[in-house]
This record gives structure tokens, sequence and C-alpha cells, in this order.
């Protein structure tokens, strides 16, 4: 594994209004690496994702993305945001076009590719996450877990260096949970940086390099995933785990 650093943040501090959501947070990220970060609901995950690729704006603290201390009024976001590639919960595809334009759309559109080397690489990433066949199809059409691979399609065609994925099978019914699992496994086994944000403890197990748990806005312990799990040093991490696991 690569040690040179990805992505990572100092002191990082994130209020809304006058509550404090994410409070002095230090994490480093490895490239190649696997993260998982888990927490109860309100414990600042999303949040802290949105930080990473900009979505929400930092109100103090470092944010360093290959090396490069990353600033709003110095950088242009949208081209961090294409570094940093981002899947949601609820897929957000685009209703109204089919599986392909929803790929093609933002390297046309930010990256100017054309429409042919768009659609070529679309094509390529179609068959990476198994759906070729359902590439002229609106996704309405689609089960949660064709929609979530098309998300990771979608997000992967921008050319990512990392990619946070924001509880991606929360909202799948459970026997669609494996495939989008299995697509995100693969992505990890050829060495994509991956944050993710999941209560998958098996997927945690086996692919994460990492487990970072978060609580009340802090991190409050990071271990390998099977220490963490099994030998968790922080009761609060204890607690936790005993109403998950
Ligand atoms: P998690 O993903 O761990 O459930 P979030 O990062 O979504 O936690 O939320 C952390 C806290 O910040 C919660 O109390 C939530 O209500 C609050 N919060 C999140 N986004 C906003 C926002 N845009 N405006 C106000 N409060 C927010
Ligand atoms: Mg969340």
């Amino acid at each position: 594994m690569s040690e040179s650093i990805m992505i990572s943040i100092e002191k990082l501090n994130k209020s809304f209004g006058d509550l404090h959501v994410l409070k002095d947070i230090d994490f480093t990220v490895k490239e190649s690496d696997v993260v998982c970060l888990i927490g109860a609901s309100g414990s600042g995950k999303s949040t802290l994702l949105r930080c990473l690729n900009f979505l929400e704006l930092k109100d103090s603290g470092t944010i360093t993305l290959e090396g490069e201390v990353i600033e709003k009024d110095s950088h242009d976001l949208n081209e961090i945001r294409q570094r940093v590639g981002m899947v949601f919960q609820h897929f957000h595809l685009f209703p109204h076009k089919t599986v392909i334009q929803n790929i093609m759309e933002a390297p046309m559109q930010v990256k100017k590719l054309s429409k042919k080397e768009a659609e070529e690489q679309a094509l390529v990433l179609l068959d990476k996450v198994g759906l070729s066949d359902k590439k002229d199809v609106y996704p309405s059409k689609l089960s949660g877990g064709q929609k979530q691979r098309v998300a990771i399609a979608r997000a992967l065609a921008m050319k990512p260096d990392v990619m946070l994925f924001d509880e991606p099978t929360s909202a799948l019914d459970p026997e669609l949970v494996g495939e989008v699992l299995a697509t995100m496994k693969e992505l990890a086994e050829e060495g994509m940086t991956m944050i993710v944000v999941t209560h998958e403890m098996g997927f945690a197990r086996e692919v994460a390099d990492w487990a970072v748990y978060m609580h009340d806005g802090k991190i409050v312990e990071v271990g390998h995933p099977e220490e963490l799990f099994n030998h968790p040093k922080e009761e609060r991490t204890k607690s936790f785990l005993d109403s998950v696991l």
C-alpha cells in the first residue's frame, strides 16, 4: 500500500447556526485506503463528507488534498469536486435522462468531452458496474441497487481521486445491498481511495483498512475494523457497537 497521503484534515470545525456539528476533527487518509466511518445518526458523518467535497464550507481548519491545502478563495471548487466523487443514499440520478445520458452528462458539460468520448467512457463504466444492458433505460425502470450502481458509474466518469459514499446501501431493500457492496469492493481492490459511511459491518470488516467511530461531532476512536469492532477501547464505541451489532 502506498504511503502517500490522499486527503487530510486538521482541526476542522463546522456549525449550523448555534449547532456545533464538527469539532476539531483531525483525519488522514492515505492513497488507496478504504475508511469506514460509523456513528449514530446526527453525529456529523454526512457533514464531514460534505465538507470534504465542499458541498458544505468549513468554518475553520485545514483540508489538504494530495498535498495541496484547498481554500474556497484560492481554488475552483468545481474542479475540486471532480477530484472528490460522492455517492449519496438516495442516488440523485437525473430522472429525465437515460442511464447512459446520466453518466455522459458531467464529462460533457464540465470536462468538455466530446459526445463520442463521453459515450465510450460511459460504456466501459456500465460494463464495470454490470449494467451494459440497461444503458438506454430511464432510472424509474431500475431497481434501487441498479440505480446506485449507475450513480457509482456516474461519479467514476469524472475520474475522481477519492470517492465518498454516504450510506450508499441504507435506502435499498436488503436483497439489493450485496450487488452495490460488491461493486464498491471491486473499486477498493482496484486501489480507489474511499471513505464510506456505512452500517454494513461485514463490508467494513472485509474491505476497510480503517474504521472510524464518530460521536457528537468528534472522532472518538480509529482502528483496524477487526480490532475496533472486537476490542473497542472507548466506552462510547462499545455502547454504539452493542446497539448495532
Ligand atoms: P449524520 O450523517 O451522522 O447523521 P449529519 O452530519 O447529517 O449527521 O448531521 C449532524 C447534525 O447537523 C444533525 O444535528 C443535523 O440535524 C445537523 N445538520 C446537518 N445539516 C444541516 C443543515 N444544512 N442545517 C442545519 N443543521 C444541519
Ligand atoms: Mg448522514
